[in-house]
């Protein structure tokens, strides 16, 4: 098989360059061909010796995963459907907003955490995807959206909050991340990176040390016993673990405070109670609260908080001192909202078939070309 040089940050590429007897510029050259400009061939290398060109692919390409779908809500928002092989799809989107461009970056095919209002935790599991599958849907996404008319690129954020759980392929995230913050190829500042976790606090700690981005923690529940059955991690790393993760996080952070996810499940966790337990919970966390009402798929099971409810557990929490934001629905028309992510997963864990002998399955979200 040949080497996918989409595979490669800045260090990847140093060695392999290295190891042929390349000058370490060469480095700089092709990531800029491959991530500034979006060659997938070498071919259009101008600055490169035709000679070096033919050596490099030899043995090389620049692989992206190929497109399977692209669509377009009535708000703006994107959606791309790429083909990871063996008739897997995963999904990035991007979200324009006033002041920015945010792409959301699938890690995986499906999940292997089960929460259980979550249509990917539904879906199972399949596989991790690799840097090349995972940097390649913001070199789609680039190519598509392209710049605006100051000549910066369209998507100035990214997070990482589609499929799959970020931290559980630690180092294929870490090298696409690396990525995304190389000036040699998109260049955004760790500030405008964000990682989502639902909390695998052995995890964080590696993330502190090897690539510090913004931080968002799904917290979804503000005890324990509740946590367990929603977010079921927390069996293994429960909130107090958790909360002190979050600490350490702090310490070496580009931003000074954790961003708490919340999703709001109507009866389940938005009572006024649970929103004193979680002032309580988080108050050794400089943190900032994002409410996200709860996006409903077939048979999850699961209600939309209620207006008022929101409402209330939101003032609570402002009274308590903190910054809430509540997450505006984007994209629901296309399937595209937070959880809403389904893409095309082939089970590995067999989860489906459990699922479906207790008549809780998902059904497969039809993505129809017109
Ligand atoms: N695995 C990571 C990142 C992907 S999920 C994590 O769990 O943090 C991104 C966010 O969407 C998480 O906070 C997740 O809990 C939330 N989410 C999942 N399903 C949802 C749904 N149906 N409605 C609203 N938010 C959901
Ligand atoms: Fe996985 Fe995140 Fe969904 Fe939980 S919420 S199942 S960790 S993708």
């Amino acid at each position: 098989m040949s080497i996918n040089l989409l595979d490669f940050d800045a260090e990847r590429f140093a060695t392999f360059l290295a190891e042929r007897g390349e000058k370490p510029f060469r480095a700089k050259q092709l990531m800029r061909w491959i991530h500034h400009f979006g060659a997938a061939d070498f071919g259009v290398m101008t600055d490169i010796a035709k000679a070096t060109r033919e050596k490099l692919a030899a043995e090389a390409v620049i692989a992206p995963p190929s497109l399977m779908l692209e669509q377009k809500s009535d708000d703006g928002t994107r959606k791309w459907l790429l083909d990871v092989g063996t008739g897997n799809g995963v999904e990035a989107v991007f979200i324009p907003e006033d002041d920015r461009g945010t792409l959301c970056v699938s890690s995986q095919v499906g999940c292997a955490l089960e929460c259980t209002f979550c249509s990917t935790g539904r879906q199972g599991f399949n596989r991790n995807l690799s840097t090349a599958e995972i940097i390649g849907q913001l070199w789609w996404a680039n190519k598509a959206l392209g710049r605006d008319p100051k000549g910066d690129r369209i998507v100035s954020n990214v997070v990482m909050m589609g499929m799959g759980e970020p931290l559980a392929n630690f180092d294929n995230v870490v090298a696409a991340m690396r990525l995304m913050l190389d000036d040699n190829a998109y260049g955004l500042s760790r500030r405008r990176v964000t990682l989502s976790t639902s909390g695998l606090v052995p995890q964080m700690d590696r993330l502190r040390e090897a690539c510090p981005v913004a931080l968002a923690v799904s917290l979804h529940a503000p005890n324990d016993a509740l946590r367990d059955e929603i977010v079921p991690i927390n069996k293994k790393y429960p909130l107090k673990e958790l909360m002190a993760a979050c600490q350490r996080y702090l310490e070496k952070a580009p931003r000074d405070f954790i961003t708490f996810e919340y999703v709001m499940l109507d009866g389940v966790n938005d009572s006024f109670e649970h929103a004193k337990q979680l002032v309580a919970l988080v108050k050794d966390v400089p943190c900032k609260f994002n409410l996200i009402p709860f996006n409903p798929f077939p048979n999850s099971g699961y209600g939309r908080s209620k207006p008022d409810a929101i409402r209330r557990f939101r003032d609570h929490l402002i009274q308590a001192g903190f910054i809430v934001t509540v997450r505006k629905t984007r994209g629901d028309d296309i399937d595209a909202a937070c959880g809403q992510l389904a893409g095309q997963v082939k089970d590995k864990t067999k989860r489906t078939l459990r699922l479906a002998a207790e008549g809780k399955t998902t059904q497969t979200i039809q993505i129809t070309r017109d």
